[in-house]
């Protein structure tokens, strides 16, 4: 059954918005990063849109960013990842898919011999997250282990809060993964928290999406680590400031 609202419909094509290249277009030969982009876009706005709350939507750049040759794994752990409504499109597009700028080098993430890393990054990214996903429903309470139940439907962001949920300080290569009295973490949640998800983890696994908003939050976050919990406000505008010395450029295929 195709469900009404705007968003109802599987597999449409919503209404370009700019800077993304038509369906139309020949991609065979786009690099991934472009393939990346194109396809991270449109998912999240069609996730901003959407009404109906347990179906998710899909855009027609998905099955193009899965053809490109470089990818290894099984294509149904990339397809339950990338289009759940929590998994982190916007913070991939900010760190594994932008170019970097740093004091004495540049970073250019369409490199072609860059490909190969990428797509491997992308398809380790999506196992962590499917894992992490699991774990939560099944070791602990998902209603009350993070700010926002991870249900599928939407529920009010927090407000009246200094921290703007931007998720910078969780672009992070690893914190110690030491928990709250009383909690014990899986054994590989403690190897993702201290960075070991990805070769040079440059963001915390644990670092969720709401819905395709630039709204990032810790799905772990009633019991995450000590060292996160005692991230005050003036740490996190020291980190802001800081985050220019090392710049990102989120630029678009
Ligand atoms: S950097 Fe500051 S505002 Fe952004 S998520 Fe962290 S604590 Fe919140
Ligand atoms: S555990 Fe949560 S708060 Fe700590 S770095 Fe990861 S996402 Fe951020």
């Amino acid at each position: 059954m195709i469900l009404s609202g705007k968003c109802g419909i599987q597999s449409r094509d919503c209404t370009l918005s700019q800077g993304v290249m038509p369906l139309s277009m020949d991609t065979k030969n786009l690099h991934i990063t472009d393939l990346f982009k194109n396809f991270a876009k449109v998912q999240q706005e069609l996730l901003r849109d959407c009404q109906s709350e347990m179906r998710q939507p899909v855009n027609g750049r998905f099955d193009r960013l899965l053809a490109h040759r470089s990818f290894q794994a099984d294509s149904s752990v990339l397809r339950r990842a990338l289009l759940d409504p929590y998994f982190p499109l916007g913070m991939l597009e900010q760190t594994v898919f932008a170019d970097v700028d740093g004091m004495r080098f540049y970073i250019n993430k369409r490199r072609h011999d860059l490909e190969p890393g990428l797509t491997e990054e992308l398809e380790k990214w999506s196992e962590a997250f499917l894992r992490i996903r699991l774990d939560i429903q099944k070791l602990f309470d998902p209603e009350t282990i993070t700010c926002i139940p991870l249900d599928g439907k939407r529920h009010q962001l927090p407000t009246g809060q200094w921290c703007t949920l931007c998720g910078v300080c969780c672009q992070i290569g690893g914190v110690p993964p030491l928990p709250p009295a009383g909690v014990r973490y899986p054994d590989y949640w403690n190897t993702y928290l201290a960075g070991g998800a990805v070769n040079n983890q440059q963001l915390c696994p644990f670092l969720f999406q709401y819905f395709g908003e630039q709204r990032f939050f810790c799905a772990i976050h009633n019991i995450k680590p000590i060292a996160c919990r005692q991230f005050g406000e003036e740490e996190c505008r020291r980190r802001l400031v800081e985050r220019g010395l090392h710049q990102y450029h989120v630029t678009h295929a």
